[in-house]
């Protein structure tokens, strides 16, 4: 099974055990791990015997056959003895988020919604973006860094900026790909947009508001029943902290000046401050998924921004390949 998915996606023969078989909510693809996950079924079964009220039952515990069961269905992954399906999941994790590939997938528990695109098969994206966006959410794109693996003496260069071609380089601050990662930004401010005039809002984009610390221009302004939202959506490497990213745009426009400013326009009854802060993995910070869903809009709104979030990370890396733009001399 394991090899069919990997064809099936596209992806890489090295693609770690933890990836296919982390649950989908972790941050890998769910697939179900049945050599494992049967005898520790059949072993959860056997145990609930000994809660039986009939006695008949309980005795059948003590026959060599269900002691030998009950010894034997633990099961060993990489040395570490499991003997529960949840020891199994959390032990996927923690293989997932100690891999190199999946250290910037640990932020993936903290919004489950996010994660429904992976597995709804509701065509979210279709055949070709889903397979784009698994490589992008699991690092499994073949970069020069990627591919030198196991390989010491390969040019991990960018060929546009001399820094290792990584594909947190290709998506978060090669100078090749600055269009495409503004495109990917505005995508998602287009998203929000129209997924929040259906629920009602009036919407402000990139208003210039004047402060003293100079021109200010968040992404939107959002408006309804006398609540008014300020959101900035912000893109960031898959090590940075979440939600101290949100926390920033926050700080950054919650200044008296802003504040001022929405009063005597839109005479609000109450002002917010809120981002919607994700890294090029998909992941959203949880203070931003609250925010979203305070403002009224929907689990499916959550995992289709990650979604969309992840096929532009696509369109980067395309764009990147394609381009010839460079800024090093050769
Ligand atoms: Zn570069």
């Amino acid at each position: 099974m394991r090899s069919a998915v990997r064809s099936w996606l596209k992806l890489p023969k090295d693609t770690s055990i933890a990836f296919l078989h982390a649950r989908a909510v972790d941050g890998g693809l769910g697939l179900p791990l049945l050599e494992h996950e049967i005898p520790l079924m059949k072993r959860a079964r056997t145990a609930r015997m000994a809660m039986s009220p009939d006695p008949v039952v309980r005795a059948m515990l003590e026959t060599p056959a269900a002691r030998k069961v009950l010894r034997a269905r633990q099961t060993s992954l990489n040395g570490t003895v499991v003997a529960t399906r949840q020891g199994l999941r959390s032990l996927l994790a923690q293989q997932l988020y100690s891999s190199v590939d999946g250290r910037g997938l640990a932020p993936a528990p903290q919004v489950p919604a996010q994660h429904q695109w992976v597995t709804a098969g509701d065509m979210t994206l279709n055949g070709h973006a889903y397979v784009g966006a698994i490589k992008i959410r699991g690092n499994l794109v073949a970069t020069a860094l990627r591919s030198a693996r196991g390989r010491p003496h390969t040019d991990i260069r960018c060929d546009c900026c001399g820094r290792p071609e990584a594909l947190s380089h290709i998506l978060q601050s090669c100078p090749r790909t600055h269009a495409s990662r503004i495109a990917r930004h505005d995508k998602i401010v287009d998203l929000v947009i129209s997924s929040a005039e259906k629920i009602g809002y009036s919407i402000c984009r990139e208003p210039a508001i004047p402060t003293p610390a100079g021109i200010r221009k968040p992404d939107l302004i959002l408006v309804r029943d006398c609540d008014l939202t300020i959101l900035d959506v912000t893109i960031v490497a898959d090590n940075a902290d979440l939600e101290q990213s949100h926390q920033d745009k926050q700080v950054y426009y919650d200044v008296p000046a802003i504040r001022e400013w929405a009063q005597r326009r839109y005479e609000p009854r109450h002002i917010a401050f809120e981002a919607l802060a994700m890294s090029w993995r998909g992941l959203l910070a949880s203070r931003s998924a609250a925010a979203l869903r305070r403002l009224g809009l929907s689990a499916r709104f959550i995992s289709l921004a990650s979604a969309m979030a992840l096929e532009c990370g696509t369109w980067i890396v395309n764009h990147f390949r394609r381009s010839t733009f460079t800024i090093r001399s050769r």
